[in-house]
Parts: C-alpha cells; structure tokens; sequence
C-alpha cells in the first residue's frame, strides 16, 4: 500500500566542500533544506580517508545545528587499525549512523588492488563492525537498481547485497535511477531473496546535462533515451534545463512514494535549489 506523505522520511546527503567558501555556501544550504526536518542528513568519506578531516568537520557543524548526522565510510584504503580508530572517533562525536560502503579506489594509489585490502567488499566491512561493536551502530548499504559496473551478473550482485543485509545491514540506499520500471521490478527481485529491510532510492537532481551524464556514467546509472535527448535539446538554456529537471524528479519522487518507498534520499551536490523545489511539489504543505 501506498505510504502516507506524512510518514515519509528524506535524507539529504552532501559531500564535504573542499575551501572555506564551499564551506560556508554549505552552510546556507543546510539552512534552507533543514527546515524540511530530514530524518538525518549524510556526509560522504572519500576512499582512502582522504576527505576525513574535511567529513568530521561537517558532521560537526550539523550536530551542532541538531541534525541527526551520518557518516558515509568506506573500507577500500584503510586497514583494520585505522578502521577501529575511525569508528571509536565518531562514536565520541555520538554519531550513531553509518552508511558502509566499499569506495573506489582512488586515483593516486597506483598498484593497489582490490583484493589487497582488509576491506574487499562493502559486506566485510558490515562484519567488522558488527563483530566490534554490536548494535552501537545503524548500518546502511548501497544497492544498485541498475547494477553494480563491476558486478559479474545481475544475479551475484544481488546476491552481494543479500550479504550485507546478512552481515547486519539495517537499510539499504540506492544509486540514482531514473527508470522507475527498473528500481520496482529490482526491489522485487531483492524481496524475493528474503531482504525486508527498508529500500530507499536515492535522487539526483538535475541541474545541468554534462555533469548529470558525467555522474551516470561514473557511478553506471542510465540516463533514459528520451531524457538525454530532451536536455540536449535545451542545449544550454540553464533555466529551461532547471525546470525541466524539477519537473522530471518530481514525477520521480511522485510515483515512488505512491509505489511505497518508505524514504527518498537526496544527493544534494550540495547544492539547495532543485530538492527545494521538488519537496515543495510533493510534501504536503503544514
Ligand atoms: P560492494 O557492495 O562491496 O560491491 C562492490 C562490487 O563488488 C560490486 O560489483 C559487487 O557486485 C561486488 N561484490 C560484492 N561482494 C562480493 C563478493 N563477496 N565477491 C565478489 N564480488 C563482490 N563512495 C565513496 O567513496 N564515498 C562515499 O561516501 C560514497 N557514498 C555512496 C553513497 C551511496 C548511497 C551509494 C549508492 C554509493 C556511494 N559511494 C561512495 C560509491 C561506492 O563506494 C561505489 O559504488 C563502490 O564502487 C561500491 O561500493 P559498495 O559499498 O556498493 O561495494
């Protein structure tokens, strides 16, 4: 059955800004989207550590605004060591959500291997946690309604996300998809496996064609025939391509709340205007 508005939780993620300007752009971000009462909002951790002062820093300043703050972690590059250190730091800070992934490796770290870390997958990094520190921690996963770009089939990476909801994953957030044929008939596939833990897209805003075709293709989504088309043919208009995308993630948004999705999660590019807008089409007015 449909979910009533009302119970609907939204996220919103950001990444930490790399200058004091992006810092404080940040800033007036939060301040226009925290009003809209997210459930918690999230902060990404580049792989390897190498955005970890620059994520706590963030992680802070939200705590302070009394958002419930959550960290993005991921195991590719960090040893079990440094893991354990990272999770006591945040656990001091009270944070108390995580979202657990593996990461990329990142460029820089030339002849390092996959398979060479304490950390190869996403789901060993669920158990280590869990072996750790028990319950201390929600635990969310990523889940991939397209399909993981390394995985061997359709099959096994749904399998590997059976793994990590096994591991202990308490709910699992997607990557960006525009094809909501895809993520619902993917849910179903996940249900049959036995995973009843909440699924909560994730959404992407569009504010421009090139970087949205640019993160589509890094992260594997598909930007539909129809829509790839429509923003090309706005070519430039900054505007048209605004509105156009506000109308294309609301109609999102709208139809997978009417399939039920407990939650929506923003990728916010940190960014405030297009979310606004959207959440202003689909939550009910107070
Ligand atoms: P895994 O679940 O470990 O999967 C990675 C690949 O390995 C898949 O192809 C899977 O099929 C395969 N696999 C899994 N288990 C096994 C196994 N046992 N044997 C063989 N193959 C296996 N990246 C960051 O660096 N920082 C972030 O903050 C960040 N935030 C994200 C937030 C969300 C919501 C999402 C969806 C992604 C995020 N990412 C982030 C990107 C993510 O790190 C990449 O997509 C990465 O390539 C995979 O991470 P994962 O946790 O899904 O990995």
């Amino acid at each position: 059955m449909a979910l009533h508005l009302n119970e609907l939780k939204i996220s919103f993620e950001y990444y930490p800004p790399k200058t004091l300007i992006g810092r404080e752009k940040l800033r007036q971000v939060r301040a226009i989207l925290n009003p809209y009462k997210p459930e918690y909002c999230s902060v990404t951790y580049g792989a390897g550590g190498t955005t970890r002062r620059g994520s706590i820093d963030i992680l802070q300043e939200m705590m302070q605004e009394g958002i419930e703050a959550t960290a993005h972690i991921s195991g590719i590059g960090m040893s079990k060591e440094e893991m354990q250190e990272l999770l006591q730091q945040l656990y001091d800070m009270r944070i108390r959500r995580l979202v657990v992934l593996r990461g990329d490796i990142p460029s820089g770290y030339g002849g390092l291997s996959v398979s060479a870390q304490d950390f190869q997958y996403a789901s060993r990094l669920v158990e280590f946690i869990r072996l750790g520190w028990g319950r201390a921690f929600v635990l969310a996963v990523a889940g991939y309604p397209e399909i993981h770009p390394q995985a061997q089939s359709w099959d096994q990476d749904i399998q590997f996300l059976v793994e990590k909801v096994e591991a202990g994953a308490d709910w699992v957030i997607t990557q960006l998809f525009y094809n909501v044929d895809g993520f619902l008939y993917w849910r179903d596939e996940v249900q049959k496996k036995g995973i009843h833990i909440p699924i909560v897209p994730g959404i992407m805003p569009i504010y421009n064609s090139s970087d949205l075709l640019r993160f589509a293709q890094t992260c594997g989504a598909e930007i539909p025939r129809w829509l790839d088309k429509k923003l090309k043919s706005l070519g430039s208009d900054v505007p048209a391509i605004r509105a156009f995308g506000i109308e294309v993630v609301t109609n999102l948004c709208t139809r997978l709340v009417a399939e039920g999705v407990p939650g929506l999660h923003f990728y916010t590019l940190n960014l405030s205007s297009s979310v606004q807008a959207v959440l202003d089409h689909i939550m009910p007015k107070n």
